[in-house]
């Protein structure tokens, strides 16, 4: 390396740091701990960080003040299943675009999706299912040079040849892309080296697919794949590297199965039963039901089944009318819930309205994607709330949203991390944070 930047980071270094400090006037304060809404407070941040929430309008020196005395202010919302680059289906033919575009087009369509999510509210997510452009995506937004939200990744589900994670399944042999074979898991030893693999590419959690899937050629929704002793390797090799396990699962049989094997969340869970509710509750499992999805799904496999891959829609047009119908059961149960979309580009708090349709309080709603989805991360401690020593991630509305859900769709404000991201209802140019 030439020494100049070596020189001007030591300079750098030497010079005090100046803190940016801000105050946001909040009207009224849903801070993603209590259900109860306080009214005139002050959020004092300094940097990237919440120092204070504090009673009435102040103005302390040298502060910026925001004014957001006529809206809602929220912790800024987290969606716990993306997949960032991931197009709306319907649009164009789904295996004509897969079999055209490569891991750099994805990388940019998640850059357009990724900047889309932050402006509708979403600073935080989890991305389940992508290739080595996630963690590019994640470090562009980490870094400032992109924006878009602050991403957890897992790199390519792990499953089993011809399972839901096989993207070469219903494909002729001959025909495959570099990387299609990273998420293969055929045995316990192949689920340990596929982990620790991941992790050294970056990824931040694992996700596994124990079941088939429905927007998937060749394997069947209603079947478990994966057996006890490749879940078992897959989530003990996880959680000793610090990594936790999202598990997409639709049968009742497979989530019992996965939940003894100590998967951390039940991705769609759509099929459950009261016996499968009842041992997720018992192992404190999260749910993360992934309404949306079903919804854009159920409404391309019947405005254009030419377009979806082959012999998805009948699965679609037979499958998704279910997981909407089958949610009040968890809500029952008493299941943790936690926010999640499985949508790349596309509106990601439709997921709140639909959510609370089926029965969710609204409060509930907001906790799925706050709180709730900070402790299924296991990022408490820097976001999912208003509290000092978090991180400064906040959107408002205008109106009351625990009244009238419908308002989480229309954010007005947005901040991550200090950063102004849209104000007045309008998107700001940010300039490197
Ligand atoms: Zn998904």
């Amino acid at each position: 390396m030439p020494r100049l930047p070596v020189l001007l980071t030591a300079l750098m270094l030497a010079q005090p740091v100046l803190a940016r400090d801000v105050v946001v006037h909040a009207g009224t304060l849903l801070d993603g701990v209590s259900a109860t809404p306080r009214h005139e407070v002050s959020i004092l941040i300094a940097d990237d960080r919440i120092t204070g929430v504090q009673a009435g309008y102040v103005a302390p020196a040298g502060a910026e003040v925001i004014d957001l005395t006529h809206q809602t202010v929220m912790p800024g919302f987290i969606d716990c299943h993306i997949h960032i680059s991931e197009r709306m289906p319907g649009g164009e033919n789904a295996v004509e675009y897969d079999v055209t575009h490569n891991d750099i087009d994805a990388a940019l369509n998640g850059a357009k999706y990724g900047r889309e999510m932050l402006l509708q509210g979403f600073t935080s997510a989890r991305d389940v299912g992508g290739g080595d452009e996630t963690v590019s995506l994640r470090n562009a937004f980490a870094e400032g040079t992109l924006p878009g939200p602050r991403l957890f990744v897992s790199l390519e589900p792990l499953g089993p040849t011809g399972g839901h994670a096989d993207p070469a399944n219903g494909f002729e042999r001959a025909f495959s892309r570099q990387g299609w074979q990273n998420g293969i898991v055929d045995t316990p030893e192949t689920g340990r080296i596929k982990v620790r693999e991941h992790k050294r590419r970056g990824a931040d959690l694992i996700k596994m697919m124990p079941s088939g899937g429905i927007a998937s050629i060749g394997d069947d929704p209603h079947r478990m794949l994966m057996t006890d002793d490749e879940m078992k390797s897959v989530v003990e090799t996880a959680h000793a590297l610090g990594m936790k396990v999202a598990a997409h699962i639709y049968p009742a049989d497979a989530i019992k199965h996965a939940v003894q094997a100590g998967v951390d969340s039940v991705e769609h869970g759509s099929f459950a039963d009261a016996e499968a509710y009842a041992l997720m509750k018992q192992h404190g499992t999260y749910l993360v039901p992934t309404l949306t999805v079903y919804d854009v799904f159920y409404r391309a496999a019947s405005e254009h089944p030419d377009l979806l891959p082959p012999g998805t829609a009948a699965k679609e047009l037979a499958n998704d009318q279910k997981p909407i119908r089958n949610f009040p059961n968890a809500l029952k149960a008493g299941v943790k819930v936690a926010l999640g979309t499985d949508l790349g580009q596309g509106d990601h708090a439709r997921e709140f309205v639909l959510m609370t349709k089926a029965g969710m309080a609204p409060a509930d709603a907001l906790f799925a994607a706050t709180r709730n989805a900070a402790d299924l991360i296991g990022a408490s401690d820097r976001i999912g709330s208003v509290q000092p020593g978090r991180y400064a991630d906040l959107v408002a509305v205008d109106g009351d949203p625990l009244a009238d859900p419908n308002l989480f769709e229309t954010v007005k404000f947005v901040m991550k991390a200090g950063a102004v991201f849209k104000a007045g209802g309008e998107a700001v140019a940010v300039a490197a944070h």
